[in-house]
């Protein structure tokens, strides 16, 4: 159940015939993150060509738009807005004509230095077209005194601070860039001996390209006609994943480093019951991202599971921004409890995080309407305390349950019987447990401990994410 947006999906790719064909199909299996605007732009070697708009992918393209994207390289972009409003002056890719010539560029991610980088940008005399943190870093490319475009990016990036998993075009080369903490994912395959990059490896699999790597924090990748070619040019940094992208954000047909999302889910779910377990006939999730850890859960307890909630798919664009009175009716437009599943039992419901607490409170409501006996609730991630400055859109602090009350607090709010989370220690223990190299790596755990991993410098930013609540 969606209770969180996700941020920006990137793609790239290089020196392939059907470059604009494969950039839609990859933003298309990237949809999940992003469903206000998409688009494409692409080169023949000599110049930029791009379409975008707001919208999913398959309502901004169509053939004559993606026939009208010409040349065999092209990045494309998916975007729910973090820093920015959403207006279509703010869709991405960016694309600008400066000195040097023509440059798009596609974000995931959020600067938390973008605030103050801008004022001293305006201040030198820069005139900003959009409200997005993205275009600070084109500013400052813009006004690199560096001769390459390489170097320019370089530098550019030394400045900014915070989370971006980049992509860049310019009509002779593509370029990818991660932050040097890794805050975002971003992958690097090959197709027809073309390489592509991805947020995701979800894009690699329509596609049929083949997985090579991670694109390593701090790591710079150019891709032009003489080959690929990686630069570490940042200080090396503490790692910080965001350990929200196993939780709730990826696909769970994609992989982060060795591990396959559906199976760490699967394993907080696991984890879940050894914390948290319930005396119950069924167990319930909360469609469709609280499915794994739910199969986890009731594997581990041998408790049926069972299909008490069916979401619908087809609400389409009309719920996703709604007003107070309409959100009420949106969640029982998007779900509904099968009565003939629940009536008489005593149910476990499984979902992947409490934001507000409002949509817990709702779906519960409508289960026992259904006839439920008890309901016990449980989430496959600690309580969420703190807002996020990385990309990913949380409401302000205050705003999110678990920041002003305790967990029998919120128990009696959402009005269960019980309530269990899963602890930090049992996510990192289902994360490791996919993978050997899981203990040595270092995740973001922000909204859960406060323990922000880059300071966060603009104080303006009493809302980090802006407009959407
Ligand atoms: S604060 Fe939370 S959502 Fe944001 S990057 Fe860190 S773990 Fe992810």
């Amino acid at each position: 159940m969606p209770k969180l947006k996700e941020e920006c999906g990137v793609f790239g790719i290089y020196g392939h015939m059907a470059a604009s064909n494969l950039a839609y199909l990859g933003l298309y299996s990237l949809q999940h993150r992003g469903q206000e605007s998409a688009g494409i732009v692409s080169t023949d070697g000599n110049k930029l060509f791009h379409h975008r708009e707001m919208g999913l992918v398959t309502e901004v393209f169509d053939e004559e738009s993606i026939s009208g994207l010409k040349g065999s390289a092209a990045i494309g972009h998916v975007r729910y807005s973090t820093t920015g409003s959403s207006h279509n002056k703010n869709t991405q890719p960016l694309l600008i004509t400066y000195e040097k010539g023509e440059l798009a560029i596609g974000h995931n991610g959020n600067l938390t230095n973008a605030t103050s980088l801008r004022q001293e940008l305006e201040i030198e005399g820069s005139i900003f077209q959009s409200t997005t943190d993205t275009e600070v870093i084109v500013h400052l490319i813009a006004r690199s005194k560096e001769q390459t475009f390489l170097k320019r990016i370089i530098e550019a990036l030394t400045r900014c601070r915070g989370a971006y998993s980049l992509v860049f075009l310019t009509p002779k080369a593509l370029v990818a860039a991660r932050d040097p903490q890794g805050f975002r994912p971003l992958v690097l395959g090959e197709v027809d001996g073309s390489y592509v990059v991805a947020s995701e490896t979800a894009a690699f699999e329509l596609i049929e390209a083949k997985y090579i790597r991670e694109v390593e924090p701090g790591e710079v990748l150019i891709i032009n006609e003489d080959g690929l070619k990686s630069f570490k040019p940042f200080p090396k940094m503490k790692q910080a994943s965001c350990v929200f992208e196993y939780i709730y954000f990826s696909r769970p047909d994609s992989f982060l480093g060795e591990r396959n999302i559906y199976q760490v889910r699967k394993e907080m779910g696991r984890q879940l019951a050894v914390e948290h377990p319930a005396n119950a006939d069924i167990v319930v999730a909360v469609p469709d991202s609280g499915v794994p850890a739910a199969m986890g859960y009731a594997e581990e307890l041998g408790i049926p599971l069972e299909m008490g909630l069916l979401r619908s798919h087809y609400i389409g664009r009309t719920f996703i921004q709604p007003k107070q009175s309409i959100r009420n009716l949106g969640v029982k437009l998007k779900l509904n409890a099968i009565k003939e599943v629940i009536n008489g039992k005593s149910v476990v419901v499984v979902d992947d995080s409490i934001v507000r607490g409002t949509t817990s409170r709702k779906i519960i409501k409508m289960i026992r309407e259904a006839g439920a006996k008890e309901v016990h609730m449980r989430i496959s991630s600690p309580p969420m305390k703190f807002s996020c400055y990385y990309g990913i859109d949380t409401p302000v602090k205050n705003e999110l349950i678990a920041n002003t009350l305790e967990i029998d607090e919120i128990n009696h709010y959402i009005t269960s019987d019980t309530l269990g989370y899963l602890s930090i220690k049992g996510i990192m223990k289902a994360i490791s447990n996919y993978s050997e190299i899981g203990e040595k790596e270092n995740f973001c755990l922000a909204c859960f401990d406060g323990n922000y991993p880059v300071k966060i410098t603009d104080e303006k930013i009493t809302n980090p994410q802006l407009d959407l609540f």
